[in-house]
């Protein structure tokens, strides 16, 4: 008996270390902050420091500035670092969706920013996921044979170049908590919005 209730005693414990340690957890919606910088680094990144406006409800946590990762930006990406993980995780599928529709390679991302200090587009009540540059808002590529592909021009295409963004908003679905394309509102007619939560949606 006495060997059962010390089992119980020790099992009670495991379970309450457990709990403690969930406890410590950050929420799953918590953008990894921890370790983000090294993990940028780690890949290889030039990763410049970048003195982000804002603060309060616009504070960016690890605030980067980066003019390539795997890709180059049209104009360098002013991002936290979050954000940028995110994305550098992304872009091998770009690359592979590009190929396999388009039979191209993607030289350049087209984007329009990360970081704005303002309210949600359609709920002004919230602070857009832009406020703390955890979203990105992708206005399309520019592939190896010096063409351009967008959002704005080839979202509905139905040739190549319209399946590979489609499919680029659809893969960014299982990366990304929400995903806003042209089939969410006027406001998303010329860019695919990519942010890393707490709210998920997929209008791929
Ligand atoms: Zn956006």
């Amino acid at each position: 008996m006495a060997a059962a209730r010390s089992l119980g005693r020790i099992l009670t414990a495991a379970a309450l270390a457990t709990l403690v340690g969930c406890a410590r957890e950050p929420p799953p919606s918590a953008p990894p902050v921890v370790g983000c910088l090294e993990a940028l680094r780690a890949a290889g990144l030039a990763v410049e420091p970048w003195a982000a406006p804002g603060s309060g409800a616009c504070r960016v946590e690890a605030p980067v500035r980066l003019a390539r990762t795997g890709l180059t930006f049209d104009r360098p990406l002013e991002t936290s670092c979050p954000l940028a993980l995110a994305w550098l995780r992304f872009e091998p599928e770009v690359r592979a969706i590009a190929r396999r529709e388009t039979g191209l390679e993607v030289v350049r991302v087209l984007h329009m920013g990360s970081h704005a200090c303002r309210r949600m587009t359609g709920n002004a009540g919230r602070a857009s996921l832009h406020a703390r540059a955890l979203a990105l808002d992708l206005a399309g590529f520019e592939l190896s044979d010096g063409s351009r592909v967008t959002v704005l021009e080839h979202w509905s295409d139905r040739g190549p170049r319209g399946r590979f963004l489609r499919a680029v908003a659809k893969a960014a679905c299982l990366r990304f908590a929400m995903v806003l394309t042209p089939k969410s509102d006027r406001f998303h007619r010329d860019h695919i919005h990519l942010d890393l939560g707490p709210f998920a949606g997929c209008d791929a």
